[in-house]
């Protein structure tokens, strides 16, 4: 493994930033340090080595940053017309599109994933998602309803409806996708005339703060955006359960998930939850095999596996299965695994040393259970958090590896015989995020996606997402949709209006 970049690899703008001596919070558009003085080190992941100090914030700082965003809310924000909001939504956008290689670059240093994926991927999806929201503002409206009212005959009224903002929306997000989740909150939260109190995962809070600084220098004003990296069961539990925040929309775990439901209950805010997965990825024995084996590999191992939407059952039809698996573990064995800073790099390390026990848990569970290991199934020597690219086969749909979300480059392949035989087993699943399937059988394809119990079915692609399109899940996958014009009505309320006309 090559070492890790030198620092004269990392862009001037990223090294000043990281020469910061202390990333403090982001409360009412200053920079604060927590209220009890605490602090956390962030690591680079490739080496395990601390890149940044950072404040942790308490709940006294949580309170701050949403009595921050209430004061600006019932301020200078609402009194912002719609286009002026496009307007520095479009800034933002400009500025993180000029900041795009530091922003790589941090990415990378602080979630390990390859600088490849950073700035073809996380960096201009980032970018436009803040500008397809930041032409929403001035197309949020109401309608004009024909009302008859069956108690009052011949009566006339005028009645409409209008979209008003949600108030204080809290955003708890994880750290696979660090900076693309927070722009995916900031960018609707915002375009719906909402103020933002967000808190970053506790392994990657350094892009969401630097979002933070470029939305202040977009001349978003102080507290519309508040960032207090910390702690989940503190700084996270105190945003889901403050009694002023209006809506909470969360990224994470299931098991996080539900201790968010329940944290909502006090004053019985808004809820959008996004929780994950366990995809199927279907390949018909018809399909175009060359595809669905570069489909069958990104699915799984894109950004390590750590992918809400990671295609971690693989269903191959019987007569094919053998073929296609060969290939795939052949690739598996070739991936070029370091530093994500590097650009010869396919596969970077786990997020945290954490993850990467818990990922190397699931392989001894799969060997536990009997599941046959084809590749992997370890880390690599020598510091950071890498575990090498993973497959198993003989694998029954009741393992603990073919159930649970892994989140790691760990995948379990299948046979199948028939198409209502995978259907059975594709839906067998508390979750249902996202489904993939291979076929050039048009009819099928279509059978497929309308069987499927899935909030995203791909037919002959793969990790494919858009601002447009709508994003979210099935079952125990979550609530509501983020991105596209669903996500207007997840940060905005309707109010009905009546008006007398007798
Ligand atoms: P997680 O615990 O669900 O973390 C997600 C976010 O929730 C983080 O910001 C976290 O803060 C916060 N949080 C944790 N406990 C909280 C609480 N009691 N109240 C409010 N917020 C809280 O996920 P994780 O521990 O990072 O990863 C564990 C597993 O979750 C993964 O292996 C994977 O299976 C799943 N996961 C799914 C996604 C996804 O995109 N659907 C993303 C990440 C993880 P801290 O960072 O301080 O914990
Ligand atoms: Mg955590």
């Amino acid at each position: 493994m090559s070492p890790v970049a030198a620092p004269s690899a990392i862009c001037p703008d990223l090294q000043s930033f990281l020469a910061n001596k202390a990333h403090l919070l982001l409360v009412d558009g200053q920079r604060k340090e927590a209220s009890n003085g605490k602090i956390f080190e962030t690591f680079n992941p490739a080496t395990g080595e601390t890149i940044a100090r950072v404040a942790e914030a308490t709940a006294q700082d949580v309170d701050a940053a949403v009595k921050s965003a209430r004061k600006a809310l019932e301020g200078p924000w609402s009194k912002l017309s719609p286009a002026e909001r496009e307007r520095l939504l479009n800034k933002l956008a400009d500025l993180v599109e000029a900041h795009a290689e530091e922003l790589a670059q941090l990415e990378t240093l602080n979630n390990g994933k390859t600088i490849r994926e950073s700035k073809n991927g996380d960096l201009p999806l980032a970018v436009s998602l803040l500008r397809y929201f930041a032409g929403w503002p001035t197309k949020i409206h109401g309608e004009t309803i024909p009302v008859s009212v069956p108690y009052y005959p011949g009566a006339k009224f005028l009645h409409y409806t209008v979209r008003e903002p949600i108030g204080v929306v809290g955003a708890i997000i994880p750290w696979n996708f660090p900076l693309l989740m927070a722009v995916e909150r900031l960018a609707p939260v915002l375009a719906c005339g909402n103020a933002l109190v967000l808190k970053p995962a506790e392994q990657t809070p350094l892009s969401a703060l630097r979002l933070g600084e470029l939305a202040l220098e977009a001349g978003i004003p102080p507290g519309v955006v508040n960032v207090v990296p910390g702690d989940g069961p503190s700084a996270g539990a105190a945003l889901a359960a403050h009694p002023d925040v209006d809506k909470i929309t969360f990224t994470g775990s299931t098991e996080v998930g539900r201790e968010i439901v329940k944290a909502s209950a006090g004053n019985l805010k808004k809820l959008s939850l996004e929780l994950g997965g366990k995809s199927p990825n279907i390949v018909f024995a018809d399909a175009d095999l060359d595809a669905a084996a570069k489909g069958m590999f990104m699915g799984i191992f894109y950004n390590q596996g750590q992918c809400c939407s990671a295609g971690s059952r693989v269903f191959v039809e019987k007569s094919k299965f053998d073929d296609l698996v060969g290939a795939l573990v052949e690739r598996a064995k070739t991936v070029r695994q370091g530093p994500g800073l590097d650009p010869k790099t396919q596969m970077g390390p786990l997020v945290s040393k954490e993850q990467k026990e818990r990922v190397l848990g699931y392989v001894a569970a799969g060997k536990k259970e009997g599941a046959k290991l084809l590749c992997g199934g370890e880390e690599l020597p020598g510091g950071g958090y890498f575990v090498k690219p993973t497959v198993f086969s003989d694998v029954r749909d009741s393992m603990k590896i073919a159930r649970e979300e892994i989140f790691g480059p760990v995948l379990t392949v299948m046979p199948f015989e028939s198409a209502d035989e995978v259907v059975t087993r594709a839906n067998s699943t508390d979750y249902g995020l996202v489904a993939g399937v291979w076929t050039k059988d048009v009819k099928k394809a279509h059978m497929m996606a309308q069987s499927l119990k899935a909030g995203t079915v791909w037919i002959n692609c793969y990790h494919f997402v858009d601002a447009a399109a709508p994003w979210g899940g099935y079952k125990q996958s979550g609530y509501g949709r983020e991105k596209s014009q669903y996500a207007v009505d997840l940060y905005t309320q309707l109010k009905s209006v009546w008006v007398d006309l007798n």
